[in-house]
């Protein structure tokens, strides 16, 4: 999973690219790199936080008015310095490009890339990939249709890499002398959202990014998302051009909702906040229903992404809401000390539980998933450890138990808790005395109940086993865990 931004400003991008990164950290923290051009590119990037890669002296060189940013967590490729993006080419015109996502078919890709068209690939990474496809075919058509618009021009080189690219994206390019250009995947899996703002000269600046966090920071007003299959083109005198070149069902991921989006983000023109509101208030009705004698003292979240849909679960069932597990959020990517590796794996090196919160009472734990189930282990154990009458847990998710292959690391099948046991089976490994998922249909309506939204029902591969882009197969999938596994290793 990573964050895109990408600004055309009538003022110089690179210090709103950085807010940009800033807002998006949550959704990738390993690498981070932003791409300016005035009449030439300008690049920096590094490994770890913004914090860490970018300065004052190295940000001035990031001269320009039109940019575009990235923030790294890797699902494919290595984890070197050459895997962090943008990435660029400097044929046709000098291009540099940035994706969140995660390409099925990229061996195939490659193949043909580096036999077919004799290109070298010097990464692993599915963003050179679609950054050669993307270049290769603006070179292609460029002589032939000298004479077209070039907005024309763009959409057949886009057009081209739906029918030849699957799996999850959502780009953001640069093109020197031409603009900005951003565009989606056909089924809209990963988020890209879009704002403008009425710059000094009354016209207008717009930004694009994964999620809208810094709109109102920048002074962007939200505009809504960029659709599925749609491209969209911001010349060099700031007129914007958009189409939607092919027209598939809507399937943005589920997973940003319950789990990886900010609470204050609207994605696809639904509120992270208010969907996480109604995942807790569905699941707390369920619980009335299929729990009528365990009625907990107090429901305390996971924290932190769990805290929305606990506090109107809370709120639904008439208890008391409980920050009862406190979170430090001061550990991140510090060095570790000699001896210090292991405790720092161990939850209790992050989660204090607050005895008096916990001690002879009912205490319900709501999380936002469980994957493997050993940290939902090790907070029940704590919680017995402190002092918990009965300990019950609930899921605002269904079980998870495929992997994503659309952008999301998650483990392989075999290391997915919901993969390979029962609910009954995992109630007993959590060692709790009730568990309780969401049923599929509930999350839905949770997040799809309200907002004047297009979605027509969200990816939900990884509860289903319903791959939407009807890319994959058990060869398919083998070879993607491979591949993850491999690249894990690398590591
Ligand atoms: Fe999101 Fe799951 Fe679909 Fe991946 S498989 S895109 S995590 S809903």
């Amino acid at each position: 999973m990573c964050g895109i931004a990408g600004i055309y400003s009538h003022k110089s991008v690179a210090a709103e690219l950085y807010d940009c990164i800033i807002h998006l950290q949550h959704r990738g923290q390993d690498a981070a790199g932003i791409m300016t051009y005035d009449d030439r590119m300008h690049k920096e990037k590094g490994m770890g936080l913004a914090k860490d890669v970018f300065n004052k002296k190295n940000m001035s060189l990031l001269t320009g008015n039109i940019g575009i940013s990235h923030n790294r967590y890797p699902t494919h490729g290595g984890f070197s310095h050459g895997e962090v993006q943008p990435f660029w080419t400097s044929v046709p015109y000098g291009i540099a490009l940035a994706h969140n996502g995660n390409l099925t078919n990229y061996r195939e890709l490659a193949e043909e890339i580096t036999k077919q068209d004799s290109r070298y690939l010097n990464t692993n990474s599915d963003t050179e990939v679609l950054l050669h496809l993307f270049a290769d075919q603006l070179h292609e058509n460029i002589p032939s249709k000298s004479n077209e618009n070039f907005f024309d021009i763009l959409c057949e080189a886009v057009t081209s890499i739906f029918e030849k690219v699957t799996g999850a994206y959502s780009v953001t390019a640069m093109i020197i002398g031409k603009g900005l250009v951003v565009f989606r995947d056909p089924y809209g899996i990963r988020p890209l959202v879009r704002g403008e703002r009425t710059n000094g000269n009354g016209r207008k600046d717009f930004i694009f990014a994964s999620e809208n966090t810094m709109f109102y920071s920048l002074g962007f007003e939200p505009k809504g998302t960029v659709l599925p299959g749609e491209i969209i083109y911001v010349n060099n005198e700031g007129q914007i051009f958009s189409r939607r070149l092919v027209h598939k069902n809507f399937n943005p991921c589920i997973f940003e909702y319950v789990y990886f989006a900010r609470p204050d983000a609207t994605l696809n023109d639904v509120s992270v906040y208010r969907s996480r509101l109604r995942m807790g208030q569905n699941l707390a009705k369920e619980w009335a229903k299929i729990h009528p004698n365990k009625k907990p003292d107090i429901v305390i979240p996971a924290p932190s992404t769990a805290n929305t849909a606990a506090l109107s679960f809370a709120h639904e069932l008439g208890v008391r809401y409980s920050e009862g597990l406190y979170k430090n959020t001061f550990i991140g990517r510090t060095f570790i000390m000699p001896g210090q590796a292991e405790r720092k794996k161990s939850v209790k090196y992050k989660l204090v539980p607050q005895e008096l919160e916990i001690k002879n009472k009912k205490v319900l734990i709501m999380d936002d998933s469980i994957v493997r189930g050993n940290t939902s282990r090790e907070i029940v154990r704590m919680l017995r450890d402190f002092g918990a009458k009965e300990v019950y847990f609930a899921v605002a998710c269904p079980p998870v138990k495929s992997p994503c292959f659309y952008g999301v690391d998650m483990p392989t099948k075999a290391e997915l808790i919901a993969g390979n046991k029962s609910t009954k089976e995992i109630e007993k490994f959590l060692e709790v005395d009730a568990l309780l998922y969401q049923e599929i249909n509930d999350l839905v309506e949770a997040v799809t109940r309200k907002g004047e939204h297009h979605i027509d029902r969200p990816c939900m591969a990884c509860l289903d086993g319903n791959y939407v882009g009807n890319d994959m197969n058990n060869k398919k999938m083998n070879e993607l865990e491979t591949m993850r596994k491999n690249d894990r290793n690398r590591k």
